[in-house]
């Protein structure tokens, strides 16, 4: 069924639902953004409607819930050990197309990458339900269109804030009880808004020959690039983590284990025993990450990792764009395949 509801009695549905659910949706932090008065749109547990960013492309993604930054997973003491609570309330977690797909990413890594599953991920991953943020329009830097993720349906409920007023589809009719709490509210045929083209577009190639490895392409990357490792923050379908044990100051043999984010960008990533380093230079660790996303995950799964939400562009200091680069390989490969 759809609603279309004003702001208000929106509100009343957020407060309605946040008795049976935590809800995580894109916020605006005011002047947190990395210049001065810049703002800043991450994602926060929120407890009213009018909090909720619907009009901006946040900044950074829903896996600031799924896959926190830094996670305790487990306690340690001399004899035990205890995995870290989790609150068990169910999460509402609302996120744009691209966002959703995203999921479907990290669901592949953490879940469905082998036999075993990751059990911290998987017992976040239970406690969501997805709420669809509709795309009215495509923001800057998006190639979702190209990345055949634009279009969603994978929701509970949808929600497009139009002239003041939010239209919802409500996909699972558990949730129509909490539209309805208005007895006489009216439901519509609502179908949430998808954008159909964007301005950045990209073509993948089918095959990257293996030549692109050597090509000179990268070594733009060495200089331009610094290493900071912000592109991968903000990707939705980044998920390499490293393990830090922290032991407590008072009794060093009591602990906690914390998992915490990596960057395939950052200087030390394939350091090994003995003073090794796979990828020494920028460039060699731009090749990588492109590679990962436009080829190598697609040939062990079936489909390309990047999602196209343009938020690596967003974020660079060294305005180096993704879809550029994919651009670049694009034409690299075509004068392989001519030569
Ligand atoms: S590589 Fe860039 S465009 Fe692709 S999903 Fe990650 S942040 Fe978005
Ligand atoms: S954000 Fe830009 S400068 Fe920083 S690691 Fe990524 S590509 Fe390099």
């Amino acid at each position: 069924m759809g609603y279309v509801l004003e702001m208000e009695d929106f509100s009343a549905v957020i407060d309605a639902l946040k008795k049976d659910y935590r809800i995580f949706a894109p916020v605006r932090k005011e002047g947190a953004g990395r210049f001065t008065d810049v703002d800043c749109v991450i994602y926060d547990e929120i407890s009213d409607a009018f909090d909720i960013e619907l009009t901006q492309k946040s900044d950074y993604s829903a896996k600031e819930w799924l896959t926190p930054l830094s996670e305790t997973l487990l306690y340690f003491t001399e004899e035990d050990v205890k995995e870290a609570d989790l609150p068990q309330k169910p999460v509402l977690i609302f996120g744009r197309s691209c966002d959703l797909h995203s999921i479907q990413r990290t669901d592949q890594i953490y879940l469905k990458n082998g036999d075993a599953k990751d059990p911290f991920y998987q017992r976040r991953r239970d406690l969501i339900k997805t709420v669809l943020i509709g795309c009215g329009q495509s923001f800057d830097n998006c190639f979702c269109v190209s990345m055949d993720t634009n279009q969603c349906d994978d929701y509970v409920f949808s929600v497009d804030l139009i002239d003041g007023n939010v239209y919802s589809d409500v996909k699972d009719a558990a949730f129509d009880a909490y539209f309805q709490l208005d007895k006489t509210v009216e439901t519509k045929s609502v179908t949430p808004q998808f954008v159909t083209e964007n301005d950045v577009k990209v073509d993948i190639p089918d095959v990257i020959p293996y030549q692109i490895i050597t090509d000179d392409l990268w070594d733009e990357y060495t200089t331009r690039c610094i290493g900071c490792g912000r592109c991968n923050f903000v990707c939705p379908t980044c998920t390499c983590y490293t393990m830090q044990d922290v032991f407590y100051r008072d009794n060093e043999r009591v602990g906690e284990r914390r998992r915490v984010a990596a960057s395939c960008m950052v200087d030390g990533y394939t350091n090994v025993a003995g003073g090794g380093q796979y990828r020494r230079t920028n460039g060699e660790r731009m090749r990588f990450k492109v590679l990962h996303k436009i080829s190598d995950f697609k040939k062990r799964f079936g489909y390309q990792m990047c999602v196209g939400c343009g938020r690596c562009d967003d974020v660079c200091p060294e305005y180096i764009s993704f879809s550029n680069i994919i651009g670049k390989v694009s034409n690299a490969a075509e004068q392989e395949v001519k030569s």
